[in-house]
């Protein structure tokens, strides 16, 4: 079951990344000038002037698929997690603490040889419950007890805050049902896209060969499977459709869905789950209308070999080394990443996305410090006067309007470091020679705690992200900016730094975050996370106006040679980006070093603070996992997340002397200004 994180607005696409506490090294140069290319002029290419010596000569290592200030912080403390899971995996914990969880859970991981020796007998028993399947209502009945186990086969259920009642969860149902990474991945006929449909058929049949299915019939699967999955893909929504709330937003009564989709059997559905309820929020209706067509219109064997992969695939990644390796081989044909990753990386992202709030514990006890939080609540708190400040002075907004947005600003929930309810795991019992079977105990418990808070208030304590997650959200229904302890580090923020580096670090994703409340989705939310309209109708004319200049603008970045941005599906975060920068900067003018001259390394205080802001955004990509992004990522590529930017922003223009006749260069009146 899936948690609320389907509206979160990240800083990253991908989290998992964890990080530390970094020492205070005094003697530290914040600003990396062997870096830099002075060939390129800043006004043409900030992005390459600030980091075009390092993208030449970065290498990105063959188990990683990218290379940057991210995988910095990652690389510089992946170490420490280690070093507490070889800790408690020790074995002399007392039983039933989380010590004893997450030291058992990784050691269990870590016994490759008892996980060989069983090869794929943990999931023996569900593939023959499929094989015993007899009818329609048989295979409905399957996949809701499936979803009980928390294992997302076909629909994707979860409980979340209802859009239109923000204090008050309710179980919603997402589209899903796809292998490969999202619907235009089966439409598209460009080589690239080709070449990872192969892969993943090429997966799926390894699959079936690993499990004993002859190769003849597994090849016919798999063409049954990829069509049966096509015609899924055609219900899906694009990811730029699913960017409108409003239109995600369906609450229906089960009765009518009943009636409507009977092949579907909702009410099977809902009572499998043990729900009461009677309403629920389909967010995409016409996905689950078309599977309740195909319910009845695709024969059955070809469903079985559907639920079969389907089983299989969730499964790969934790069987033994035959299995890992056909999953990693199609993993390697998406990322472009060379070799898998070491067994205990494996594990101790296993370990973060199973017993998350355990091992936070643990992280937070002995890498984080009061101190930190206290330092970016002054941050957050000066980026909100910032806001406030820029707020007041918009020439397209109303008065009306702008009291309504400056109350949302003030109502945000500012969630730092790590949550102050960790999740209960007593109900958890981990066993230290039984891998699989302790993955099992921890999608119960987590299906268990989901589903009991359907029709129950919201609590906004909750958090989307673990403490040692290096990465950041804004999230709608809870009006919150979250900051996870892993981000609370150099590049981001150290303590011993200036606040040029902070403020273009640390504050940037702060006021990223902050305008995420304030971007295309964030914007029709109210200040208590309802989807309810709080805008003048000419403000939302002149936002929606503004909103397309941006889309544009990104339409015209391309990566790759000719792949483009695509400038609606990246519009929220590009927003977040703008604003974050303008907001940042106006902080950052607020403290002494910002209404100084002195230089340091030779910067001007500005300068250093756009410095900052692009080292953040260092990164290399392989081609494959670039492909990837643009296709799915709301995010713009890094390079563009800093051009684009600041090419809007005046004072970036007088700070490195950009003029007309610059590449980065625009007139005054078509930057673009929304924030
Ligand atoms: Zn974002």
């Amino acid at each position: 079951m899936k948690s609320n994180q389907l509206v979160l607005a990240a800083i990253l696409l991908l989290t998992g990344f964890v990080g530390c506490k970094q020492k205070t090294d005094t003697t530290q140069k914040f600003i990396d000038t062997s870096a830099f290319d002075s060939s390129v002029k800043p006004g043409d290419n900030f992005y390459q002037f600030v980091n075009g010596k390092w993208l030449k000569t970065a290498v990105i290592p063959s188990t990683e698929s990218s290379v940057g200030s991210f995988l910095d912080v990652y690389n510089r403390t992946k170490e420490h997690i280690k070093g507490i899971l070889e800790e408690v995996s020790k074995g002399s914990n007392p039983d039933g603490s989380i010590e004893q969880k997450v030291g058992d859970f990784y050691a269990s991981g870590m016994d490759s040889v008892t996980i060989e020796k069983r090869g794929y007998e943990p999931i023996k028993p569900t593939l023959q419950e499929i094989d015993g399947i007899k009818d329609t209502k048989g295979l409905v009945a399957f996949v809701a007890k499936q979803q009980t186990q928390n294992e997302g086969i076909l629909y994707a259920p979860y409980v979340a805050a209802d859009d239109k009642n923000s204090s008050m969860n309710i179980l919603a149902f997402y589209q899903s049902g796809l292998g490969l990474p999202d619907r235009d991945y089966y439409f598209k006929t460009d080589s690239a896209t080709i070449a990872v449909q192969k892969a993943y058929q090429t997966y799926l049949k390894k699959l079936f060969i690993l499990t004993g299915t002859d190769s003849v019939t597994a090849v016919k699967n798999v063409a049954d499977i990829y069509d049966l999955e096509k015609k899924i893909a055609s219900s899906h929504r694009t990811n730029v459709e699913l960017r409108d709330p409003k239109s995600n937003y369906n609450k229906l009564s089960v009765a009518d869905l009943q009636k409507k989709m009977p092949a579907f059997d909702w009410v099977t559905v809902i009572n499998t789950l043990g729900v009461k309820a009677d309403s629920v929020n389909v967010n995409q209706p016409a996905f689950y209308a078309k599977v309740n067509e195909l319910l009845t219109t695709t024969p059955l064997p070809v469903w079985k070999a559907y639920l079969k992969a389907s089983r299989i695939k969730l499964a790969a990644s934790v069987l033994s080394s035959a299995f890992v390796k056909a999953s990693f081989d199609y993993q390697k044909a998406l990322s472009g990443q060379q070799e898998i990753k070491p067994r205990w990386e494996r594990m101790y992202w296993s370990v973060d996305g199973n017993l998350g709030d355990a091992l936070g514990q643990l992280y937070v006890k002995k890498y984080f410090t009061e101190d930190a939080k206290n330092r970016m609540l002054d941050l957050v708190n000066n980026l909100s006067t910032a806001f406030e400040a820029r707020i007041n002075k918009l020439d397209w907004m109303s008065d009306s309007t702008k009291t309504k947005a400056k109350d949302k600003l003030y109502a945000f929930l500012k969630k730092i470091g790590y949550t102050d309810k960790w999740r209960d795991y007593s109900k958890v019992t981990i066993d230290k020679n039984k891998y699989f079977e302790n993955l099992q105990a921890c999608s119960q418990n987590e299906f268990n705690y989901q589903i009991n808070k359907v029709g129950k208030p919201v609590d906004k304590t909750e958090w989307g992200m673990t403490a040692p997650t290096i990465n950041a959200y804004y999230n709608p229904l809870f009006n919150e900016i979250v900051f996870p302890a892993g981000i609370l580090q150099f590049p981001f923020f150290d303590p011993a730094a200036d606040d040029a580096i902070n403020y273009g670090g640390i504050g940037l994703v702060i006021g990223h975050e902050m305008t995420h409340g304030f971007d295309d989705q964030g914007a029709q939310y109210d200040k208590d996370g309802n989807l309810k309209n709080w805008w003048g109708k000419s403000d939302s004319l002149q936002f929606v106006a503004k909103s397309k200049l941006v889309i544009n603008q990104y339409n015209g970045f391309t990566i790759l040679d000719t792949l483009h941005v695509n400038g609606a599906l990246t519009t929220g975060e590009n927003m977040a980006d703008n604003g974050g920068l303008a907001i940042a900067y106006d902080a950052f003018k607020m403290t002494k070093q910002g209404q100084d001259t002195t230089r340091i390394d030779g910067f001007t205080p500005d300068q250093r603070f756009f410095i900052s802001f692009a080292q953040v955004w260092r990164s290399k990509l392989k081609d494959e996992l670039a492909r990837v992004y643009i296709n799915t990522d709301p995010h713009s590529p890094d390079k563009w997340r800093v051009f684009g930017p600041l090419s809007n922003f005046t004072p970036f223009y007088t700070a490195f002397d950009v003029k007309e006749g610059d590449k980065m260069y625009k007139a005054e009146k078509d930057r673009i200004k929304i924030w």
